[in-house]
């Protein structure tokens, strides 16, 4: 048999699905994968039930329902001031991990150079390269994680088509400033480049830090393609609802790409994430300051058990070096050992990067987006373990 693609038969299984299977092999408290205990809101629950049982359950518009769109364009408008023409700019997906891929390969033309910043989301760099793109990583250094300016610029040039990054940033909970994200649209309108910004975190945000997003800066209203998930913003990660708000030009080629990946998602979770995005202020308010005191009861604790716990200003997640535990491993090895000797799992940090050899090997993520039983319960098992 002739060989399959030697670029995704050559990949490995992701590490939130490889962390996970081990989790449930060991009975192990998932710290791992991010994805929240809780429930998520109940009116959105109840309204895509009800559009379940009642509603149209055939194939919706293929940009989305129009409910779902102009929640998206009402959302931006309230909570970024962006003025956004539902019909022509905004596009429904089946989560954000399709509304990447929409972007990736609706844009980047073969031998076209994409900028990242590593630590990154691990369908990233697979995606532009199967696209054709030649990825430019630039790498943020632990523990500020500080943007390195001239490292950035010198990774844009002519060939430059677009910089793909994510704030608030998964792994590593750093949220962009006004100034860095200046900094990157200066960079874009010098060489002419689109910004596809990964907003899927935008209300998981932390201690007074407001999310700003990219499209709403000088001259990248119709440069910046900004992209959201109901997942995160309702707690409902099984749910795979994404949208896309881009500049109508810039929709054309994102929108064809999704006519031909998935075409639609259900209805009924449409209907329910619309009812989601009209939630008032304080919902979203709410979100972000759980999320907040669960983070300041993780990071507390495991601070107290021995890890150095590196700031985190938003997603779900906290990084962890563990070094100062006396752990001399990698951070493979780490993940793997509490997994198994303290019942507790986490995320090697190094799953973030291109290669394991440029990246730092002493740092693990965890994830606090659970009940505090939860959490309390995951801090017993490490305090026991690290304290034998
Ligand atoms: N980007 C980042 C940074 C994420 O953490 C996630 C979470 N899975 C996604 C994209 C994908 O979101 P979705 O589940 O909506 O596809
Ligand atoms: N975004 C989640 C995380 O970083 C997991 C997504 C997935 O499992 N694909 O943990």
């Amino acid at each position: 048999m002739k060989p399959a693609n030697s670029l995704m038969s050559g990949l490995g299984t992701t590490v939130f699905e490889v962390m996970s299977a081990l989790a449930r092999e060991h009975q192990s408290v998932n710290l791992g994968q991010g994805f929240p205990d809780d429930k998520g809101p109940e009116a959105v629950r109840a309204a895509a039930a009800t559009f379940l049982l009642e509603g149209h359950n055939q194939y919706p518009p293929m940009m989305g329902l129009p409910e779902l769109r102009q929640a998206v364009a009402e959302h931006a408008k309230r909570f970024q001031g962006l003025d956004i023409d539902w019909q022509s700019e905004v596009l429904v997906t089946s989560g954000a991990t399709e509304a990447l891929a929409d972007c990736l390969f609706g844009l980047i033309e073969p031998g076209d150079e994409v900028v990242l910043v590593e630590p990154l989301y691990d369908s990233y760099l697979p995606i532009v390269r199967r696209a054709g793109g030649i990825p430019k990583l630039v790498r943020l250094q632990p523990p500020a994680w500080d943007l390195p300016r001239e490292e950035l610029a010198a990774a844009f040039g002519p060939r430059t088509k677009l910089i793909l990054f994510n704030t608030p940033m998964n792994p590593c909970s750093k949220v962009f400033d006004r100034e860095e994200l200046e900094f990157i649209a200066g960079l874009c309108r010098q060489h002419d480049a689109y910004a596809v910004c990964d907003e899927v975190y935008e209300h998981i945000i932390f201690d007074g830090r407001r999310h700003v997003s990219m499209m709403g800066l000088p001259g990248m209203r119709d440069r910046a393609v900004r992209i959201g998930s109901a997942g995160k913003s309702f707690s409902l990660t099984g749910w795979k609802v994404g949208y896309v708000t881009a500049s109508r030009e810039v929709m054309k080629s994102i929108a064809k790409t999704h006519q031909f990946m998935t075409f639609t998602t259900p209805p009924n979770l449409q209907w329910g994430a619309a009812t989601g995005l009209r939630l008032d202020d304080a919902y979203f308010s709410t979100l972000a300051s759980d999320m907040q005191t669960k983070r300041d009861f993780l990071a507390n604790a495991l601070e107290k058990i021995g890890f150095d716990v590196l700031p985190a200003h938003g997603t779900y997640f906290v990084t962890t070096d563990f070094r100062p535990l006396g752990f001399n491993g990698t951070d493979e090895d780490f993940c793997r050992h509490i997994t198994v000797e303290a019942g507790v799992t986490a995320v090697p940090v190094s799953a973030f990067y291109d290669t394991v050899d440029a990246a730092p090997r002493h740092l693990a993520r965890f994830c606090f987006c659970k009940h505090d039983s939860t959490l309390e319960q995951a801090v017993e098992r490490l305090s026991k373990h690290f304290t034998k």
